[in-house]
């Protein structure tokens, strides 16, 4: 079987490789995570398959480098064009794999999908550039050079878009693309592919390999034959994957998980507060930017706890298909188990269940239950390692001061939230909080502009805007002696 007939459509199961499908001997079963329901078996590469899809890669490289970012910006604008008019088979096609919101993928998701790659078509049209430096009449010229073959491993928590964050500046930039999407979430880069294919993306630019990460994405961050790895996923495997590109230097850029703080101070509006808390239980918590450590100042705990119980008992947890529900299933049962086991270490370790706790009973399967978690001991698992599920800790605290060492306090720093009604004293706290991206008084703004990236664990390097051609292009700066120049440059005299 090479397709699977899914929501009215054909989804292929094997690989996309220098414009063909290509199969594989071996398979891997992928199931829904809604109820559990055998989606298909999904084309199992290994180190060949990743072979002809970095030969693939390199071999359209010239041609797709030689075209310029017009060339490459319209037919980038093409495949944003058939994302449109996919939408609502790609939305209905992510939902089945990792059980994310149907609205959400129709409303928010798959649109960005589009809009990141007409975002970075247009940037490296319109914007990427820098002004001509003057060294005593030189001019330092500088310019941002595709790079070659880019290795794109992405996670299952939002497949596409995250995808096309790193899709989109990588061919804009002139690389070509080889991407091993997460094996929870195989079959949006698959349909995907058939629309670059459509949109008359030339042969062998982007291709698509699936498979295990140990297997597929191992033999894809080790070969020698890629210029750039760019990664999102868990700090173990980043660890794993800067072992492999050590070996050929290959440039890393990593988005890593996060602890991130939602802090409310004593002056914050509590409903505003309660709100932002609540939504952090969106995708079913799993969101790597989430500020799942709720700090509350001392004096408004009590009332902050009123609102936000009031908030969540309005959420309605069941099948992502359904436009009612607000939270769905966990992505697979080992992940499911991963998350229980959290909560079940820090009940047994004395925190206070103060909301749900547990699996949702009534539905079963993959689904549990918003939790949160009041008094976790200090320095406790649950309060330092990310569970990526549904699951809020609350803490309280007494002055700015602890509260930014509360805040800090992990080894993550992707993220804070920052509720008050004093601009300048959520400006006071957000000085001191290490995390690549502060929102006040608000949660998930995300321009394609600004920087966005992690520090400490949480990622190395940033995406968006000109920091994400910077990762993907070869930076270099040309010096032009002034006209009429003929002779070699004196030594020491062009220091600028
Ligand atoms: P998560 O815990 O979110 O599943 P992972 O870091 O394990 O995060 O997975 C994210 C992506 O990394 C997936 O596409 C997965 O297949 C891939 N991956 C896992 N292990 C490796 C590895 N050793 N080398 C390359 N990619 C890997």
């Amino acid at each position: 079987m090479t397709t699977i007939e899914l929501v009215g459509v054909a989804v292929d199961t094997r690989h996309y490789i220098g414009g063909e499908r290509v199969a594989s001997g071996e398979t891997f079963a992928n199931t829904s995570p809604i109820d559990g329901t055998f989606l298909g078996d999904i084309a199992r590469g290994g180190a060949a398959e990743i072979g002809a899809a970095v030969s693939a890669a390199r071999a359209a490289f010239a041609g797709w480098a030689a075209m310029g970012p017009q060339a490459r910006g319209a037919i980038l604008h093409r495949v944003a064009d058939l994302v449109e008019q996919n939408l609502e088979t790609l939305a209905a096609i992510e939902t089945l794999d990792n059980g994310a919101l149907l609205r959400s993928h129709r409303r928010g998701v798959m649109p960005r999908v589009a809009h990141n790659l007409r975002f970075f078509a247009d940037w490296a049209i319109n914007e990427l550039g820098h002004p001509d430096l003057d060294t005593r009449g030189h001019t330092n010229h500088v310019s941002w050079d595709p790079s070659g073959v880019a290795a794109l491993i992405t996670p299952w928590n939002a497949p596409l878009m995250l995808a096309t964050w790193k899709i989109g500046p990588a061919l804009a930039a002139g690389d070509t693309v080889v991407l091993k999407p997460a094996e929870w979430t195989p079959l949006s880069a698959s349909f995907f592919a058939d629309l670059t294919k459509q949109a008359g993306m030339p042969d062998g630019v982007f291709n698509v390999v699936q498979g295990y990460g140990d297997e597929a994405g191992a033999a894809l961050v080790a070969h020698p034959g890629i210029s750039r790895i760019s990664f999102t996923g868990s700090v173990p495997t980043a660890k794993t994957i800067a072992r492999a590109a050590a070996e050929n230097l290959t440039p890393c850029s990593f988005e890593l998980g996060g602890k991130s703080p939602c802090i409310v101070l004593g002056d914050a509006d509590l409903e505003l507060a309660a709100s932002l808390a609540v939504e952090q239980y969106d995708n079913a918590g799993q969101v790597c930017l989430s500020g799942t450590r709720i700090l509350v100042h001392e004096s408004i705990a009590t009332e902050f706890m009123e609102a936000f119980t009031a908030k969540a008992a309005a959420l309605t947890q069941g099948d992502p298909r359904d436009p009612e529900t607000d939270i769905g299933p966990q992505i697979h049962q080992t992940h499911f188990d991963r998350v229980k086991g959290f909560v079940d270490r820090a009940k047994a370790e004395g925190a206070d269940i103060v909301w749900g706790g547990e699996p949702n009973g009534e539905l079963g399967g993959l689904y549990f239950r918003p939790t949160l978690i009041a008094n976790p001991a200090p320095g406790s698992e649950i309060v330092t390692a990310e569970v990526f599920g549904p699951v809020l800790t609350m803490q309280t605290f007494t002055t700015d001061d602890d509260v930014v060492a509360l805040a800090n306090g992990t080894d993550f720093g992707l993220a804070a939230i920052v509720v008050s009604g004093d601009r300048d004293h959520a400006e006071l706290v957000t000085r001191q909080l290490v995390a690549g991206t502060i929102w006040v008084n608000c949660f998930f703004v995300r321009d394609l502009r600004a920087p966005f990236g992690g520090s400490k664990k949480s990622g190395v390097g940033r995406e968006g805007g000109t920091w994400s051609f910077d990762f993907y292009a070869d930076i270099k700066n040309t010096v032009f002696a002034p006209t009429g120049w003929k002779t070699a440059t004196i030594e020491g005299s062009t220091h600028g």
